[in-house]
Formats: C-alpha cells, sequence, structure tokens
C-alpha cells in the first residue's frame, strides 16, 4: 500500500483513542473543562451507562458564539498560547483536543452563553462534521450532550462493560472529581435517578465525609504536612479500612486526579507495618506542588505526571501520613465476643492462675523473691539498636503488680464465677504480691519516658501490662521487632549500622544465580555494615557483619542466603527505600527475641518503654499487630458491672 495522509477524521479517531476510552473519560474532560471555566455547579446526567447519553452543565464563563465552532476542532484551546506556557500549567485541560476527540466518535451539541451575551448559541457535530451555529434561548454558562458514544467505532464498543458497570464508573470519577474541587457543587443524574448531590463552597473535610460516606467519619484522621515546597492536605483511614485494592487511594495533585506510582509507594511507607502488605488504605490526599515542579503533559488522559523532584514529594507523603497516624493512637482492642469461650474457669482466673503459678510476675521469680539487680540482661546483648543501647545500668525495680492493678483483678475475680475456695486463695496470693512489691519504685533511668513499671511475661510469649486505659497485652517478638525496624531506620538515616570485620573471612555457598543481584544490593548492605565479594560463580566471602546480628547471635550465612532467594524471587533489583525496608525487616525479625524466650523484669521493662517511645508501635511489620488492649471499660462490661 502507498503512504498517505489519513483523512482528518480517521486522525481524530486515532486521537480519541488515548483521550476517550469510555464513558468515564468523557466525563471526567467535561467536567474539566467547567472547572477550567470558573463554574461554581457542575450537573452531570448519563443515561445508559454514559453510551446513549452524557450531558454536562455548568455555570461558568460560558463560550463566545464566534468560538463555538473553533471549540471542536482539534487542537484548539483558550487555556496556552506558547511553549513556555507548557512549563507551568496552571488548568485542567491544555491539549485542546477532547471536545474534538468526543466529536469524532459521538454525536455532540454544545448550548452555550457566557454571562454577558445576550442569548445562547448551539452548535452541533457528528463523525467530525459540523451543523450550522444557531442562537437559541439559555441560561449563562454551557451545556455539552453527548450522545451515542462510539457509534461510528464499533471496535471500541465491544470493549464497554455493561451499563451498570459503566455507570458504577462515571459515579465513581465523578466522585474523584467532587474530591479534587470540593468548592464546587456537583450533581450526578444516572438514568433519572440522582446519585449524589454536593452543595457548593464546601469546606475540603465535609467534602470527603460526604463523598466516601459518613459512616467512615469515625475511621478517617485530618492530615496536614508542608515539606520542601509540596503541600500535603487530606484525610487517611485507620488501618482497619484497608482494602484489598489501591482504588481507595485517591491522589489529587493541584486539583488533578493522578495515579503516580511515587506518590502510592510513599503511602504505603506511611502505613508500612499498620496494613498487611498486598492491602491498601483508604487516603484522600490533595497534593499542591508549583506548577513548574511537575510536568503534566505526560500523558493524554493527564492522569500522569512526572515530578521534578521525586524524592522531595515521596518524603512530604511519607512524612504526612506517619505524623497524621502516631498522632492518633492505633491499639486494636480484644474482640471481647472470643474471650472466656476457651473453658474451665473465667479468663481472669485463668490468668491469675497461671501468673501465680508460673510465678510471671517479673521474668519467672516466684512472688516475693527478692528481684535481681538487672545490670545484665538484654542490655549488653543488644535488645536495643541505639547508641542508648541496653538500659541494662537501670537500677533494679520492683517486678510485683501495683496496687491499682490488683484492686482491678480482685475486682475482676468477685465478679467471677469461681468458688469461694478458689477465690479466697487467689486473693490471698494476690494479697501476698501486694505486700512484696509496696516499695516505691526506682526512678527510671531514662529521661522523657514515661515507665511501666509492671510488666509480666505470660507463657514466655506475651507481656501484660497495664495503661492509664486498661490492660495491654503485647506479643514480645512482634513487639521487639517493630522497635528494631524503627530504630534501624533512624540509624540508618544518621549513617551506617555499626560493622564488626571477621578474622576469618566467612564463607558461603550459594545457589547459581543468587550472586546476580549482588552488585545491586552492595551499596545497600555496606550501608548496614556487610563486607561482601563474591568468590566465583557460587561462593561469597563475607568480611564484616553488623554488629547487632552478631550480639543477637543471628546466623549470618542464614541470613544472607535468604536475602540472595529473595531478591533473586522477586526477579528484579530491588530499588531504594523499598528494598531498604525489607532488608531491615528482615534484619528486625532475625534480631527480635523469640516466642518462649525468657526476658528479665528489666528487659520487659525496657520494652515497653521503647513501645512508648514508638507510639506506632501496636503493628509488627508484617501487619501482625504488637498490642492489643483490653479496657477497664471492657473489663467491667464483661462482669456485668455496667
Ligand atoms: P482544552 O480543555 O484542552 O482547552 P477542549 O477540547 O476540552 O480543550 O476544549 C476546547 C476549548 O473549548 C477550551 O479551551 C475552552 O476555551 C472551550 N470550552 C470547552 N468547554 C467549555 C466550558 N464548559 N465552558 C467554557 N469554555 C469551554
Ligand atoms: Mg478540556
Amino acid at each position: 500500500m502507498p503512504i498517505r495522509r489519513l483523512p482528518p477524521l480517521l486522525v481524530d479517531q486515532i486521537a480519541a483513542g488515548e483521550v476517550v476510552e469510555r464513558p468515564a473519560s468523557v466525563v471526567k474532560e467535561l467536567f474539566e473543562n467547567a472547572v477550567d471555566a470558573g463554574a461554581s455547579r457542575v450537573r452531570v446526567e448519563i443515561e445508559g451507562g454514559g453510551t446513549q447519553l452524557i450531558a454536562v452543565r455548568d455555570d461558568g464563563g460560558g463560550i463566545p458564539a464566534e468560538e463555538l465552532e473553533l471549540a471542536l476542532a482539534p487542537h484548539a484551546t483558550s487555556k496556552i498560547t506558547e511553549p513556555q506556557d507548557l512549563e507551568a500549567i496552571a488548568t485542567m485541560g491544555f491539549r485542546g483536543e477532547a471536545l474534538a476527540s468526543i466529536a469524532s466518535v459521538a454525536r455532540v451539541r454544545i448550548t452555550s452563553r457566557p454571562p454577558e451575551a445576550e442569548s445562547a448559541a448551539v452548535v452541533a457535530a457528528a463523525s467530525g462534521r459540523l451543523e450550522p451555529l444557531r442562537p437559541c434561548a439559555g441560561p449563562p454558562g454551557t451545556l455539552v450532550e453527548v450522545r451515542d458514544l462510539f457509534f461510528n467505532v464499533p471496535a471500541r464498543r465491544k470493549f464497554l462493560r455493561g451499563e451498570t458497570a459503566e455507570s458504577t464508573r462515571v459515579a465513581d470519577q465523578v466522585r474523584l472529581l467532587a474530591l479534587a474541587h470540593p468548592t464546587v457543587g456537583v450533581r450526578l443524574d444516572v438514568d433519572g435517578r440522582t446519585r449524589l448531590d454536593l452543595p457548593a463552597d464546601q469546606d475540603a473535610h465535609a467534602r470527603i465525609r460526604d463523598v466516601l460516606g459518613r459512616e467512615l467519619e469515625p475511621h478517617l484522621l485530618p492530615l496536614e504536612h508542608d515539606e520542601a515546597g509540596v503541600r500535603v492536605r487530606g484525610m487517611i483511614g485507620t488501618p482497619e479500612l484497608a482494602r484489598p485494592t489501591a482504588r481507595a487511594i485517591r491522589l489529587l495533585l493541584n486539583g488533578r486526579p493522578i495515579a503516580d506510582r511515587t506518590v502510592v509507594h510513599a503511602v504505603r511507607e506511611g502505613y508500612r507495618g499498620l496494613i498487611e502488605p498486598g492491602r491498601s488504605p483508604t487516603v484522600v490526599l490533595w497534593l499542591q506542588v508549583d506548577p513548574r515542579r511537575v510536568d503534566v503533559n505526560v500523558h493524554p488522559q493527564k492522569t500522569e505526571v512526572r515530578f521534578r523532584d521525586q524524592a522531595a514529594v515521596h518524603a512530604a507523603v511519607r512524612h504526612a501520613i506517619r505524623e497524621a497516624l502516631r498522632r492518633a493512637d492505633i491499639v486494636p482492642a480484644v474482640d471481647l465476643s472470643r474471650v472466656g469461650e476457651s473453658g474451665d474457669g473465667g479468663p481472669i482466673r485463668g490468668a491469675v492462675e497461671t501468673m501465680l503459678h508460673r510465678g510471671a510476675w517479673g521474668a519467672g521469680r516466684p512472688p516475693g523473691t527478692p528481684v535481681p539487680p538487672s545490670g545484665g540482661g538484654f542490655g549488653g546483648s543488644g535488645l536495643r539498636v541505639g547508641p542508648a543501647a541496653g538500659f541494662g545500668t537501670s537500677s533494679p525495680r520492683p517486678a510485683g503488680p501495683s496496687p491499682v492493678m490488683l484492686s482491678h483483678l480482685r475486682t475482676a475475680l468477685e465478679a467471677e464465677s469461681v468458688d469461694d475456695a478458689t477465690r479466697e486463695r487467689l486473693m490471698d496470693l494476690v494479697a501476698g504480691t501486694v505486700a512484696e512489691s509496696a516499695a516505691p519504685p526506682a526512678e527510671p533511668s531514662f529521661a522523657g519516658i514515661r515507665p511501666v513499671i509492671d510488666v509480666m511475661q505470660v507463657h514466655g510469649s506475651f507481656l501484660v501490662a497495664q495503661d492509664e486505659r486498661g490492660l495491654l497485652i503485647v506479643d514480645q517478638h512482634a513487639l521487639h521487632e517493630r522497635i528494631m525496624f524503627e530504630e534501624l531506620r533512624e540509624r540508618l538515616a544518621e549513617g551506617s549500622l555499626e560493622s564488626q570485620r571477621q578474622l576469618m573471612p566467612i564463607v558461603l555457598e550459594v545457589p547459581e544465580g543468587h550472586l546476580e543481584h549482588l552488585p545491586a544490593l552492595e551499596p545497600l548492605l555496606g550501608r548496614l555494615g556487610f563486607e561482601l565479594s563474591p568468590l566465583g560463580p557460587t561462593a561469597i566471602g563475607v568480611h564484616a557483619v553488623p554488629t547487632l546480628l552478631v550480639q543477637r547471635r543471628v546466623d549470618i550465612p542464614g541470613f544472607l542466603e535468604d536475602l540472595l532467594r529473595r531478591t533473586d524471587e522477586d526477579g528484579s533489583p530491588p530499588d531504594g527505600e523499598a528494598a531498604l525496608s525489607e532488608v531491615l525487616d528482615m534484619m528486625a525479625c532475625k534480631a527480635a527475641v523469640k516466642a518462649g524466650e525468657k526476658l528479665s523484669a528489666a528487659d520487659m521493662a525496657e520494652l515497653m518503654a521503647a513501645r512508648e517511645r514508638f507510639e506506632r508501635s501496636s503493628n509488627c511489620p508484617h501487619g501482625r499487630p504488637t498490642t492489643l488492649r483490653l479496657s477497664i471499660e471492657d473489663l467491667e462490661r464483661q462482669f456485668g458491672r455496667r
């Protein structure tokens, strides 16, 4: 076939393929034109999933009659005039192709009247052919009607879903646009039924509540953060609002809905440890960045953007989210419907018996045994990562339960259905412990941290303590892992981790292919304190290792094999932040105390104090909770005292 210039209609239809994918994309273009025209209200109507009719009416500045035909021409726009304008785009549209594209794949009619004009004018087009302009009656503003979408491109029509599915997409799109422009009144009618009706001039948070649904309100946290020229506002859901898809992450940049991997990654990083991997939080974020620092001319639908300074945007978003989550003390509550199902006696009796039986006040001492000075413990073995590692020097403190805690237990026992003899026996034991622990607690050795004095270990795996709201039950491994992860991250932000040289290198045999990603991993491993060199295709020499791993007696070859295997399974070389987090996860998990490991009173106090410092410690990096809370109110209710 000879080369030919394509006829204009075909050119437009090809271009339309990029802009107009489905009814929801038409709605987006028309809605954004209304916003660019300064509308204070936009009304969207669709019929038949948008394939029969899409009508968008606004009360904006309108189009003068003499420009009406031009509005439908390709590459015709009132929004930019010269190349420099592309460097700082302040409007939603600028490519001048939406109306032309839509008109090439549907029947379009535009009725418009600038407020100062005496009457409106109407122009219609189908398959690229214009009908003559006519004056007509009409209110100020613009009405664009799009009928029979894709009537002349059957291939496109085939890709559409059913009416209901397309209607749902339109509704989602309109909600997103309503979030992007909180001050614009928005109404959506689907087949004659009003699905959304939002007043103009809403404040941003009210708009979020109206769009997401008021029932979510108790689970939303406000967010406000400015950093390095990036302004982040919005509302984010507590971890229980996590969803299996990323659809609930709504990102709006300078009023434009965007899909951006960097920002989504930063959001997930912010929630790291609070949400299981694979699930996504509910988030609405308005980002504001100087338009000169972001290129929106990357994608015909303008949903992809390119940031000049991607790292700054990533950091700002991540910090904004972390800060908001940290401000809200997020600790899951114990599910009381499941407590006490487990057989003989009530839960409190069981717990008290276990503790007394096992001597679990403190670290395995029977009640009444003097507390040994806690000079050793984990202090020397690196329970902590930071320079303050080892609170082992702190003075001994009594590890018995406080009078307050005991009185709650006594109350609980009274309410529980235990026989009198048992209750007497338990009460005696409890009273004995009170007498033992009556000595005033020693001053804690760490300033600025509210010490947790009473901690007991249950079954070698859980720590039980109290705070002002009730009982805390902590998974010792999960908590320690969380703390290590945060501390490692903090230390890395300041520099490299402490490292220990090997007198003789450890030689590690690895399966073929696992060394492929070693060069990419090396800078990261170096910061962590590893020094490695390849010894042929299937072995490496380990010359230095992170001190922490040595102190915590982590199996170094095992750790490295795991790391290399994981990198190999991922198939691609690890990149930046994500890889770092993953390796820190691994280090924290391997170095953390295990379930079943006995802890001294000092170790437990240290862990709980660190928990206070990392307020977000309620979930370990894998997303399992580290702490459950049983509030006094819950206890009282459970025992029928309320
Ligand atoms: P773009 O928005 O990229 O400029 P469009 O094809 O969407 O391109 O629109 C072409 C032009 O038509 C716009 O630049 C604008 O001047 C005018 N226009 C379109 N819709 C409206 C509207 N609702 N109100 C006022 N003017 C509009
Ligand atoms: Mg436009």
